[in-house]
């Protein structure tokens, strides 16, 4: 597949931002009219929005095209929105929009990206294709693969994080070695991180926006709204214009890379990698000490000892089996195992008859 870009190419990163949804007429110019003077390129409100649950807002409808229309033509800022059915399509198509986009809740669905592929046939447009919201690699380029049989070459990725469970910082985990490999199997397909959605709350934006231009990503996806408090869909993660301009202002886009600069690159691809392996460590290692809890707990009932040293030895052996066979050394995993279980059974000593003094 040879895809064609989206957005020329420029020397800083490519900028989309807007509302998570278009509410009234006031608010979508308002967010236009603050963002047209920081020199965006593409101006995203959601039109309809899909819900995890019935009764949030649903979004405006048909009526919000218009007022999409109005940014277009008053502010001159080009329009995008999020279409997921054949009406949705051709709506978007008779009121002007410029870009459309399918979301994450519609790319984990092949028959809605094939019927939104099919309303799109002959059609030329520019679709930006979000990740599937589960970390399923193969759903993301079948989406896009949709996209291009019907003909569409202007193709963006956007990267919004995936859901997986449990507590953590994210919305919705970066996983960033997805995005990472999707662009090596397509190496002319631009990238937007939609860092908004992957954040779920304004204190990380500008960190993860800085870590995605770091790795190379084309651009950024940012909602907007003139008082993020009062949004009716994701008010945790919107900004003001301004606070948008500031985080802007103060990003290092990456420059053209010379020989020296793909190293470093290379480099900090590498470590990102770490990084997030060591996060997801941390969190493997808290749901391990979780469970120790409830054995403790269990033990406590039916007044069993804590240590178990069958148990013990059958972890430890299986442990360095496992090791060896991935070039672990003997010594490093009785190290780290015994750090483990030393952890866990002052869990369950806790449990049992409330904290002990570590040796
Ligand atoms: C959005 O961009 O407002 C949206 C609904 O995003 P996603 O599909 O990534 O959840
Ligand atoms: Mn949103």
């Amino acid at each position: 597949m040879q895809f064609q870009p989206v957005f020329e190419k420029i020397e800083r990163p490519i900028l989309i931002a807007g509302p998570c949804s278009a509410e009234t007429e006031e608010q979508v110019l308002e967010t236009a009219r603050g963002l047209a003077p920081l020199g965006i390129d593409l101006f995203r409100a959601g039109i309809w929005k899909p819900r995890t649950r019935p009764g949030a807002f649903e979004g405006v409808g048909t009526e919000g095209l218009a007022w999409l229309r109005r940014v277009k033509q008053e502010v001159g800022l080009k329009t995008t929105t999020e279409v997921a059915n054949t009406q949705h399509v051709f709506e978007a198509l008779k009121y002007g929009i410029d870009v459309l986009w399918v979301g994450a809740r519609t790319t984990v669905n092949p028959f809605s990206v094939q019927e939104v592929a099919d309303a799109l046939s002959g059609v030329d447009i520019p679709v930006l294709v979000k990740n599937p919201v589960n970390a399923d690699l193969k759903l993301w380029m079948g989406a896009i693969e949709r996209i291009y049989k019907a003909g569409i070459r202007r193709i963006a990725a956007v990267h919004r994080g995936f859901s997986v469970h449990g507590e953590t910082k994210f919305r919705n985990a970066p996983l960033w070695q997805l995005p990472i490999e999707l662009k090596r199997v397509f190496p002319d397909l631009q990238i937007i991180c939609d860092h908004s959605h992957i954040c779920g709350r304004r204190d990380i934006l500008a960190p993860i926006a800085q870590q995605a231009l770091d790795l190379g990503y084309d651009g950024l996806m940012t909602e907007v709204h003139p008082r993020p408090d009062e949004a009716w869909s994701d008010a945790e993660q919107q900004v003001t214009p301004f606070a948008y301009g500031e985080m802007v202002r103060h990003l290092t886009a990456r420059q053209i890379t010379t020989s020296n600069e793909d190293f470093l690159k290379s480099l900090d691809f590498l470590r990102h990698q770490i990084d997030e392996i060591d996060d997801r460590l941390m969190q493997l290692l808290g749901s391990r000490m979780k469970l120790a809890d409830q054995i403790g707990e269990y033990k406590k009932q039916n007044n069993i000892s804590i240590y178990q040293p069958t148990r013990w030895n059958e972890i430890l052996e299986h442990a360095v089996e496992k090791g060896r066979a991935l070039g672990l050394s003997e010594e490093f995993v009785a190290v780290v195992l015994k750090g483990i279980h030393e952890e866990s059974i002052a869990h369950q000593s806790k449990v049992m008859h409330g904290p002990v003094l570590s040796a």
